[in-house]
Formats: structure tokens, sequence, C-alpha cells
């Protein structure tokens, strides 16, 4: 095969399933030692792998020379773990050894695509690819053409949760198993989800200064915490008032759309993701994006101006 290039916002995983298409080789287990890896089982959210440190190796070109950042969830989660968890992003381990919670929560969990994307991809690169803007949680829309994105076929309920079950976004966007038409998301959304969606898809085209000490200072100054009194009484009173308050305040649908494990709570509805310390804290195992974001939108931080706001520091 000549030389296999990503294509323009290609996820850095999901290529391996048009590496796969385009090696015409029967199995994908042999396309995967071909390439390598050492777990065959390619899920949309996937962070912080060792084999996206191989495959970086393998599709970087000279113009896209951080695919490694730029096509994979690296660019999104960066802003989410503290200045030391940051540093692992470029060695050659890429952070495999941090574990980040939440995963396992997230409703949608499987392979995504934009039917607009995949009609202009296929006239103008001859092939129809994922897109690792499309696999973001909490994004339900394309960041192209703004329609909602398909992935779940709602006469049979097929989704693929691993690249092989769909090595490509089907052609006539017809469903693999019962070849009905697959439509693009249409179920709950709210201003508030939209709010969440632009910021994810902004976090993963812009390279910030952002860092989790940064933002968990900025949440602790909203709530009124201050970090010398964390442990004691009344703080601990304190951030249980914030956990309610959140519950009965954020987007209850909102909440129940994003996480499986979505509960009613003091009247309202919570996950044990939003009550995590790492949020209020820098330390613990990384937590998936979604939910600082949840907690900042709810004290009305709006993380693309705290990031220009970094950024002028820098240049002035
Ligand atoms: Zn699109
Ligand atoms: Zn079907």
């Amino acid at each position: 095969m000549k030389r296999f290039n990503l294509l323009p916002g290609e996820s850095l995983n999901g290529a391996v399933g048009r590496y796969h298409a385009l090696a015409l080789s029967p199995a994908f287990s042999s396309t995967a030692n071909q390439l390598g890896l050492n777990n065959q089982v390619i899920s949309p959210l996937r962070f912080l792998h060792g084999d996206d440190v191989k495959l970086d190796e393998i599709f970087h070109t000279s113009e896209n020379e951080k695919c490694r950042y730029t096509n994979s969830l690296n660019q999104y989660l960066s802003p989410f773990l503290n200045i030391n968890e940051q540093q692992y992003l470029n060695t050659s381990s890429g952070g495999s050894h941090l574990r980040i919670s939440g995963v396992s929560n997230l409703n949608v969990r499987h392979w995504r695509w934009c039917i607009d994307c995949v009609e202009q991809d296929e006239a103008k690169y001859g092939i129809e690819y994922y897109h690792h803007q499309h696999q973001l949680p909490g994004v339900y829309h394309c960041y192209r053409h703004g329609i909602g994105l398909s992935g779940h076929c709602i006469q049979c309920g097929f989704h693929a949760n691993k690249i092989q079950d769909l090595v490509l976004p089907p052609m006539n966007n017809a469903c693999p198993n019962c070849a009905a038409w697959m439509p693009g998301y249409d179920g709950y959304f709210s201003k508030t989800m939209a709010g969440i969606e632009n910021t994810s898809i902004w976090l993963s085209m812009n390279e910030n200064a952002l860092s989790l000490e940064i933002l968990s200072d900025l949440l602790c100054k909203k709530i009124g915490l201050k970090k010398s009194e964390l442990g004691t009484l009344s703080s601990n009173r304190l951030i249980s008032s914030w956990h309610k308050s959140l519950a009965n305040e954020f987007d209850n649908n909102a909440l129940l759309s994003y996480f499986n494990n979505a509960k009613p709570y003091f009247g309202g509805v919570s996950s044990p993701l939003i009550r995590k310390a790492r949020l209020r804290l820098s330390s613990g195992d990384p937590l998936i994006p979604l939910v600082h974001m949840i907690a900042l939108q709810h004290q009305g931080i709006d993380l693309a101006t705290v990031a220009s706001s970094l950024n002028l520091e820098t240049v002035g």
C-alpha cells in the first residue's frame, strides 16, 4: 500500500478502520498486528492510549506533525489534566498509565459520523472516514454542518462501539445490519447542551495554556471555597450545598442524556462523577472533560474566555 496519510480532521484511532478497508486484508486482527497495536478493541472514547503513540508514528505527515495531539482526544483533554499529567502527553507512553474515570458512565460510546461529511469526503477524497470532532462526549452535531450525528440505528439498535464493527461510515447511510437509513441525532438538546458542545469543539481545535490547577482554582473561588480550608466542617457544608444547587439548577435532562449513572438527588438530578473531589483539588484520577465542563458552566465560567485571557498574558 502506498503511504497512508491522515485526512483532514480524521480520528487518529478511527483511521485504523480506513487503513483496514484499504489494506483489503480479510481479518481485522491481521491489520492490527501489522500496525503493531496492543489492543484490537478501538473505541471512539480512547483517552491516553499507548497505541495512539504508535499510530502517530505511522500516520503523521509533515503537514500534520502533531496528530497525536490534534487528531485524538488529547488536545480536548489537556485543560483538565494537571501540569504534571500534561507532560505525559508528549512522552513515549502517551500517559497510558493514567486512568480516566467516567468513560463507562457515558451514554454515547459508539462511533459516529455526519451524513453531509460522508458525502463531501467521498466526493473529495474518494473515501469516507471518521472525524475526531464527531466522537467528542457531549457533542451531538457536526462541527462543519451543524446537523445531528448518525451512528445508532433506530430500526434494529445497531451501533459500533469498536471500529472493527464498522470500519468506515456506511455509504448511503445504510445500517450494516438491517439496511435502514441511520438518522442523525434528534433527541433532547438544550441551550446548556449547545454551550457544552461548542466549548468541546473549540477545545479540540485550539491549543491553549489551560490546566487543571487554573480551572480548579477558578471553580473554588466561584463556590467560595478557600483551598486552605478544604476538609473543615464549614467547607464540607459548602461543598454539599453546592452539589445540591447544581443538582437542582443544572439542566436535569442534559445530565440524564449524558450519563447512565445520573439519578435523583435532593430534589434534582446528579451523577457521582460531578461530586468527585478532583473538580476542586487538582489531584486524584483524571475525569472525563464533560464533568468539568458541567461544573464550570454551572458557575458561569467560559473556558474560551479564560483560555484567551491566558494567551494574552503569555504574549504580553
Ligand atoms: Zn458534517
Ligand atoms: Zn439497523
